[in-house]
C-alpha cells in the first residue's frame, strides 16, 4: 500500500505534466474504482487546465480552472504511468498497456497518464475547490506531519491527555494525516520511544525529538522515492512504488542500528509494531 512518501513521490512524478497542462480528454473505462466515479466525471474534466496539483494526506489534488478539484487516492495498489512526450525529470518511457488501466487523461501537450489498479481500493472524486476542507474526506483530518503547521507544538497538543498507545495515538489521522504504519514505527525508533508508551506521557523533549524524526523519516523516505524514479527511467513508467531501506519495519530479529538488540515484532490494534525494547523508552 502507498504510504505518504510514496504518495508524495507520484505527486512530483505528476507535477510535469499536470500543472499549467489542460486535459484535451479523458476516458474512465468501467463505472467505479472502489467508489462510483461523480457524475459527469468525463464532462468535468474535459478542457480543463491543471493550476496546481496538491497532496492531502494520501489524496492528490489537481485544482482546475473550472473551481473544481480531481481528487484521487491509490488505495491499496493503485498506480500512475506517464506516457508519450518527455516532461521534466521524471519522464519514463511507454509504459506496457495493462488490464487494469482504468482511467486516461490525454493532455493537450501529448502527454497521457494512465492509471491502473488491480484491485481497486482507490478512488476519483470531483469536488468544489473553495469547499474541500469540509468535504467528508477532508473535514475530520488532522496536521498535515509535511506542513508548515505541524512541529512540537502541533504534535503535543494531539497527544495531549491521551491515554492510548503512542503507536496508536499516532496511526489516529485525525490527529496526524497520513502516517501509516511503517513511517510510525520508523519515526518511533528514530527518537527512541516505546511505542508502548501512554501517548500523554512524552515530556516536551521527546515531543520535540519525535516531531523532528517524523519529519526527518518522511522526508528521507521521499528523497530515496525521488532517487529511485530518477535512476530507473527504463522501467515501465510506473510512478509511486519504491524499495527503501528501514530501520526497523519488518525486520523483526535483526539488530537495531543504535544498540544492537534485536528487534521486536507486537501486535497492537491488529497491526504489526517493530520496535527495540532496549533503547525505545
Ligand atoms: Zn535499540
Amino acid at each position: 500500500m502507498p504510504e505518504l512518501p510514496e504518495v508524495e513521490t507520484v505527486r512530483r512524478g505528476l507535477a510535469p505534466t499536470f500543472v499549467g497542462g489542460t486535459i484535451a480528454s479523458a476516458e474512465a473505462r468501467r463505472p467505479d474504482l472502489r467508489f462510483p466515479f461523480p457524475a459527469r466525471f468525463v464532462a468535468r474534466l474535459t478542457g480543463r487546465r491543471v493550476a496546481d496539483l496538491r497532496r492531502r494526506a494520501k489524496y492528490l489534488l489537481a485544482d482546475l480552472d473550472s473551481g473544481e478539484t480531481l481528487i484521487m487516492h491509490l488505495g491499496m495498489s493503485g498506480s500512475f504511468r506517464v506516457e508519450g512526450a518527455p516532461v521534466g525529470e521524471f519522464y519514463h518511457p511507454r509504459g506496457q498497456p495493462g488490464t487494469h488501466d482504468h482511467v486516461e487523461f490525454a493532455f493537450a501537450s501529448g502527454v497521457r497518464v494512465v492509471y491502473n489498479d488491480p484491485r481497486r481500493f482507490g478512488f476519483m472524486d470531483i469536488a468544489e475547490t473553495a469547499k474541500l476542507e469540509a468535504h467528508p474526506l477532508f473535514a475530520g483530518l488532522g496536521v498535515e506531519p509535511l506542513g508548515p503547521e505541524f512541529g512540537p507544538g502541533a504534535l503535543a497538543s494531539v497527544l495531549e491527555g491521551v491515554r492510548a498507545p503512542l503507536k496508536a495515538a499516532l496511526l489516529d489521522q485525525r490527529r496526524i494525516a497520513g502516517l501509516g504504519n511503517i513511517y510510525v514505527c520508523e519515526a518511533m525508533h528514530a527518537a527512541r520511544l516505546s511505542p508502548l508508551r501512554a501517548a500523554g506521557s512524552l515530556k516536551p523533549a521527546e515531543t520535540r525529538r519525535l516531531a523532528q524524526e517524523i519529519r526527518r523519516v518522511l522526508e528521507a523516505a521521499i528523497e530515496a522515492g525521488g532517487s529511485t524514479l530518477r535512476d530507473h527511467r527504463q522501467t515501465d513508467g510506473t510512478l509511486g512504488y519504491f524499495q527503501h531501506a528501514f530501520a526497523v519495519y519488518d525486520r523483526e530479529g535483526a539488530a537495531c542500528g543504535h544498540c544492537g538488540a534485536l528487534i521486536l515484532r507486537a501486535v497492537q490494534s491488529g497491526r504489526s509494531t517493530f520496535y527495540c525494547a532496549a533503547c525505545q523508552k
